[in-house]
């Protein structure tokens, strides 16, 4: 239990995923400043009930609604309670037992229960990326109307916004998106053919979820981060550049109009920004393990390899067309890639896919929210066809 009278209500939507659990992780590094006052998740009934024993919160959500019964269960002692099925989670992120929402669900499942947040005035902690590439300008128009602020979690999206605090009057020139290249950097197309799930699953720098291992192995992950840098920053296109630096010391960097370029630089370690992201405006003293500038042998940089890594071309192509087309590859890449960890679909094929239902779900230039729904469905369907799941 973190109670305490100043502590800032937190809700962790996905608490038991990589991020969720970071930050509980985080939760516990900084006693007394954080109460735990939601958790959710999809089908861990477990360790949602052992989190839920351990902090306490006031509310739980299990989206499969088959373990309704064994968290109502093994809660049956505490006076948490327990909700069951995607509604609730859009019912309980508009309620006002919190403060905070860390949007940590992964995928398109995020969007409507961190909307529902926004409607109802919560600051946004986003992890959840896709949320913005599926609807982007909805969300941040809903967000400025109810003069909620969304935070980001993603290391890149976080080092930008933190070099740009004090800068609010001072143009962005460009930002430059750094990538740690994924496990397969440097191979070429007749060695990716080949990989399986399991070689794809090991990120050199980072221990994440499978969804956005696969699209970091892809660099699709740099391509959705491009789409959400637009949105958070309101940026053109071509004021976004993508750099590889494979140490993911440089978490990102921006580049002002006079030329001066400022970084945000730290070990990588996803629980400085979440923790930032939380505790926004504040810096709070922690003892996590500091980058030693002594130990760093050199910083590399190259461009990516677009001939290789055709996904990131084709997150181009959405972010520079932009209406319905990032949620169309959204959707066809959540598809693309459950098939790849299934050993459905190869890692190449993936890009087939992708690129196919991107030609044939027809173009929106300004969707309603109905519409990217809609967007979708329909790109899922059309995935899911070409793959025959
Ligand atoms: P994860 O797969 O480890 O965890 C996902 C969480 O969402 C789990 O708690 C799961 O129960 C929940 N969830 C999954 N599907 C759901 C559904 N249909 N309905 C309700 N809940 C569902 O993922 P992660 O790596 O923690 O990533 C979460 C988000 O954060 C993603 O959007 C990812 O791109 C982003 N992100 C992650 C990292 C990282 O280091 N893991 C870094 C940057 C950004
Ligand atoms: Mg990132």
């Amino acid at each position: 239990m973190t109670e305490h009278p100043t502590s800032k209500r937190i809700a962790i939507f996905g608490s038991t995923g990589s991020i969720g659990t970071q930050a509980l992780e985080v939760v516990d590094a900084i006693p007394n400043t954080f109460s735990v006052e939601v958790l959710t998740c999809n089908t861990n009934d477990e360790l949602l009930v052992g989190q839920a024993l351990k902090y306490n919160p006031n509310i739980v959500v299990i989206s499969d609604e088959k373990k309704y019964n064994k968290v109502k269960e093994a809660l049956s002692s505490t006076d948490i309670k327990v909700f069951a099925g995607e509604k609730a989670l859009q019912e309980v992120a508009a309620m006002d037992c919190y403060d905070v929402m860390l949007a940590a669900i992964v995928g398109y499942a995020g969007l409507k229960p961190t909307l529902e947040a926004i409607k109802n005035g919560k600051a946004v902690a986003l992890a959840n990326k896709e949320t913005l590439v599926i609807a982007g300008d909805i969300v941040m128009r809903t967000a400025y109307e109810k003069h909620v602020p969304v935070i980001p979690v993603d290391s890149e999206h976080s080092a930008i916004f933190q070099c740009l605090v004090g800068e609010m009057r001072n143009p962005i020139e460009k930002v430059i998106l750094t990538a740690s290249g994924g496990p397969f950097l440097g191979r070429k197309t007749n060695y990716l053919v080949n990989v399986k799930r399991e070689h794809a699953l090991q990120h050199p720098n980072w221990s994440m979820g499978a969804k956005v291992s696969i699209d970091s192995a892809t660099l699709m992950n740099k391509g959705l981060e491009m789409i959400e840098a637009k949105w958070l920053f309101n940026l053109r296109p071509d004021q976004i550049e993508v750099l590889i630096h494979s140490q993911s010391v440089i978490h990102s960097m921006v580049q002002f109009e006079d030329g001066s370029i400022k970084a945000q630089i730290g070990l990588p370690d996803m629980k400085l920004p979440i923790q930032y992201a939380l505790s926004f405006p504040k810096r709070i003293k922690n003892n996590f393990p500091r980058c030693d500038f002594q130990k760093l042998k050199n910083l590399s940089f190259e461009v990516p390899d677009h001939r290789t890594f055709k996904n990131l071309g084709l997150a181009i192509e959405a972010l520079n067309k932009g209406g319905n087309l990032p949620c169309v590859l959204n959707a066809a890449n959540e598809i693309a890639v459950y098939a790849f960890l299934r050993n459905r679909l190869g890692f190449l094929e993936m890009t087939d896919v992708i690129e196919k239902t991107m030609n044939k779900v027809s173009y929106i230039e300004q969707p309603t929210l109905d519409e990217y729904y809609q967007s979708d469905g329909e790109a899922r369907n059309v995935a899911a066809d070409m793959i025959q799941l």
